[in-house]
């Protein structure tokens, strides 16, 4: 616990972009003013750290940017970030140059795994705020963006399903998600998907088959697999390339809505979510916490460890998938 006087608080955006990130920042800015802390937001992730690329926020810079999707901090990819503490200690010196006293960091697993090394190795204190459209951050039920790219995903698979009962086609269509398939289990549940293919849960090319042709599925006109980016059996167009193989009389099609999901205009739920958010961190850090991360779990506000954040997962819930198959028959 650390209770100096913080006077001024850095935010920055960092890794995949998520829909949601500039409600989070619009938070953290109004929160640090509300508190007589003075916000700087900080351009394009740890980039911006390196190089000092500053800028001292008001309340007007976050104006009308809560429906916006994207980040107006931008975002940035620094791989050397991991690998040169040189690189981590510019970055600490920057940010006690410029007087800034703690840290925001809105991003992902990788984003905190960054934020705990310079926790760790600087004693900086530093909150984060979960930002990716995978929900694979353990710590918090969801993560800003999930049901923006989650409702994207959905508003697509509607469309894709009209064109698909017209033509009795059966669509494969790849979500995001990296290695967690919680994109995909929403996804199919809301879309009354045919089946659906997750990185947590072993499927073959031969379960998938077999389950197109039981009786009930074969007087359906349409059919749609979902199938989660992590897949251990390989893409939607290489699982698709298998069925066929095998069910040659099936009219096959494949679509993948790749960066849509990350794109748009964040849902009611991920601005209430990035609003919390954003205030939670700036109240944390003001209260002392550091090397955390702020969640929402069962409703309240939970602080993870960064590095509890970065190593686990939130497992899916498989009676969401029992249910999905049961109401797909
Ligand atoms: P996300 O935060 O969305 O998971 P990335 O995995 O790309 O996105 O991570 C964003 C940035 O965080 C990286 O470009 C890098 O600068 C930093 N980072 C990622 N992994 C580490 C690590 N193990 N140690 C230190 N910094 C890291």
């Amino acid at each position: 616990m650390n209770n100096s006087k913080i006077n001024k608080i850095g935010v920055l955006t960092s890794g995949g972009d998520a829909p949601g990130m500039n409600a989070a920042i619009r938070s953290v800015v109004r929160s640090c003013i509300y508190n007589n802390v003075i916000p700087v937001g900080i351009h394009k992730g740890y980039k911006g750290l390196v190089r000092k690329d500053f800028e001292t926020m008001q309340s007007h810079s976050v104006s009308k940017i809560i429906q916006l999707g994207g980040t107006i901090l931008k975002s940035s990819r620094l791989p050397e970030f991991a690998t040169d503490k040189m690189l981590r200690k510019m970055a600490i010196d920057n940010l006690k140059e410029d007087m800034i006293d703690a840290l925001v960091v809105i991003g992902g697993d990788g984003s905190f795994r960054g934020a705990d090394l310079l926790s760790d190795e600087f004693g900086f204190p530093i909150v984060g705020i979960p930002g990716t459209i995978d929900n694979d951050i353990f710590g918090t039920d969801f993560t800003i963006g999930f049901d923006t790219a989650t409702n994207t995903a959905v508003e697509a698979i509607d469309k894709i399903r009209d064109t698909a009962d017209s033509h009795n086609h059966l669509f494969f269509v790849e979500v995001m998600g990296r290695d967690a398939g919680f994109i995909a289990t929403y996804t199919a549940i809301a879309t009354g998907a045919e089946a659906t293919v997750i990185p947590e849960v072993p499927a073959t090319i031969e379960s998938i088959c077999s389950y197109m042709q039981t009786e009930r599925r074969k007087d359906k006109t349409s059919g749609i697999v979902i199938v989660s980016e992590g897949s251990q059996l390989g893409s939607a167009q290489e699982i698709a390339e298998k069925v066929k193989e095998r069910l040659p009389e099936y009219k096959t099609r494949v679509t993948t809505l790749g960066h849509i999901q990350r794109g748009g205009s964040p849902s009611t739920r991920d601005r209430v979510l990035a609003s919390m958010l954003g205030n939670y961190a700036v109240n944390a850090l003001i209260e002392g916490k550091s090397g955390v991360m702020v969640g929402i779990t069962g409703g309240k506000v939970s602080y993870t460890p960064f590095k509890e954040a970065c190593s686990k997962h939130n497992p899916i819930d498989l009676d969401m998938l029992t249910i999905a198959k049961i109401l797909s028959i």
